[in-house]
C-alpha cells in the first residue's frame, strides 16, 4: 500500500479509486498550506497535482520517497521534469483528457467574437436597443483560423473549425512541411509570419518552454490582420497582454478572449476593465465536469498501472 497525496481538486469517485488500494490523503487545500505540503511530501510515493502546485525547488527536495507524480492536466511548466527525472521520479500527465474542452471554448471565443453580438445585455435590458453599432458582426464560415501548436488541442479545434466551414492553416515549430497529420486534418502548414498575417483568428496551443515565452509579442500583435481575433488558452507569460489590450482599444484587433495569464490569479488590471471585446476567464478552458472526470480517472488509473 502506497502514501498517495493529492494537493489540489480531483474528482472524488476517481480518488475512492486510488484509496480502496492506497493510503491516500486528499486536500485540495493542501497547495495553499507550503508548511504542511512540504511535511506531506516527505511520506509521499506519489503526489498527484493539478497546475498551482510547483513542483521544484523545496518541494522537490521533500520528495524523498516519491516514485510518482501526477499531473491533473497536460501543461509540465509546474513541475520541474528534469529534476524528477534525476530523482528517479516518473511525471505522468493527462495527455489528451481536457483538449475536447479547450477545443470547445476556442470555438464559442471565435463565434462570439467575430459576431460582437453577445455584449448588450445590460443595454438592451436597460431600454436601449443598439442594433445598429451591433449589426456589423461577421459569420464564422469562410473566415481562417490560424492555430499556433498543432498538438492534441490544435487538432481537435482544427477539426470542429473545418466543421463549421473554416479554413485551416497551422504552424508547429516541430512538425515538418510533409508531417502526416497535415495530409490527415487537411489544415495547411504555416510558417509563423504567414500565419500571423493572415489568419482572421489567430489561436495558441503551444506549452510554455524558453521557446514560447513571449512568443505573442507587441510586434507580432501589430502584424496581425486588422480586426482580426486572438485566443490564448495555452499559458501566460506566452501573450503580451498590455499590448493585446492596446491593440483591442485602437481597433487594430477586433476581439480577444485570455484564458491564462502571467500571475494567477490576475491582480486587478484597471487597463484591462472595460476594454472593447475583450473575453476574459480564470483558466477553465479545460476545465468542465467533463473533463474533469476524464482527467481524474486517467491519472488514476495511470498512478494505480505504475505502481502495480
Ligand atoms: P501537445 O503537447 O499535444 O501540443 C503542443 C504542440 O506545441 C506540439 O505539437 C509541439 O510540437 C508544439 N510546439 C512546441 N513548441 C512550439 C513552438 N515554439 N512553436 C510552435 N509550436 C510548438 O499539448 P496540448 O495538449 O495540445 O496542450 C497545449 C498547451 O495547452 C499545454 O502545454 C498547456 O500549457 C495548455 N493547456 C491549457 C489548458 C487550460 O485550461 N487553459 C488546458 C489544457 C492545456
Amino acid at each position: 500500500m502506497a502514501r498517495i497525496v493529492i494537493t489540489e481538486f480531483m474528482d472524488e469517485r476517481a480518488v475512492a479509486q486510488l484509496a480502496a488500494a492506497h493510503d491516500v490523503l486528499y486536500d485540495p487545500l493542501l497547495v495553499d498550506d507550503m508548511p504542511r505540503l512540504i511535511t506531506e511530501a516527505q511520506k509521499a510515493e506519489v503526489l498527484i497535482v493539478r497546475n498551482r502546485t510547483q513542483v521544484r525547488n523545496a518541494l522537490l527536495a521533500a520528495l524523498g520517497k516519491c516514485r510518482v507524480v501526477g499531473r491533473l492536466g497536460v501543461g509540465l511548466d509546474n513541475i520541474d521534469v528534469s529534476g524528477c527525472e534525476a530523482k528517479g521520479i516518473e511525471v505522468i500527465p493527462a495527455t489528451g483528457a481536457n483538449a475536447l474542452s479547450v477545443a470547445e471554448y476556442v470555438i464559442a471565443s471565435t463565434m462570439m467574437l467575430l459576431r460582437g453580438a453577445f455584449t448588450a445585455t445590460e443595454a438592451v435590458a436597460g431600454g436601449q436597443w443598439p442594433r445598429t453599432a451591433l449589426g456589423n458582426g461577421r459569420e464564422t464560415a469562410g473566415k481562417t483560423l490560424g492555430v499556433i501548436g498543432f498538438g492534441s488541442i490544435g487538432q481537435m479545434t482544427a477539426r470542429m473549425a473545418q466543421g463549421l466551414g473554416m479554413k485551416v492553416m497551422a504552424f508547429d515549430a516541430l512538425l515538418r512541411a510533409d508531417a502526416e497529420v497535415f495530409k490527415q486534418t487537411g489544415v495547411a502548414c504555416s510558417s509563423l509570419d504567414k500565419l500571423i498575417s493572415e489568419a482572421d483568428v489567430v489561436t495558441l496551443h503551444v506549452p510554455l518552454v524558453d521557446s514560447t515565452r513571449g512568443l505573442f509579442n507587441a510586434a507580432r500583435i501589430a502584424a496581425m490582420k486588422k480586426g482580426a481575433v486572438l485566443i490564448n488558452t495555452s499559458r501566460g507569460h506566452i501573450v503580451d497582454l498590455p499590448a493585446v489590450a492596446a491593440a483591442l482599444r485602437s481597433g487594430h484587433l477586433g476581439g480577444a478572449a485570455i484564458d491564462v495569464f502571467d500571475a494567477e490569479p490576475l491582480p486587478a488590471d484597471t487597463s484591462l476593465q472595460n476594454c472593447p471585446n475583450l473575453l476574459l476567464s480564470p483558466h477553465i478552458s479545460g476545465v468542465t465536469f467533463e473533463a474533469n472526470e476524464r482527467v481524474s480517472f486517467m491519472i488514476a488509473d495511470k498512478v494505480l498501472r505504475s505502481l502495480a
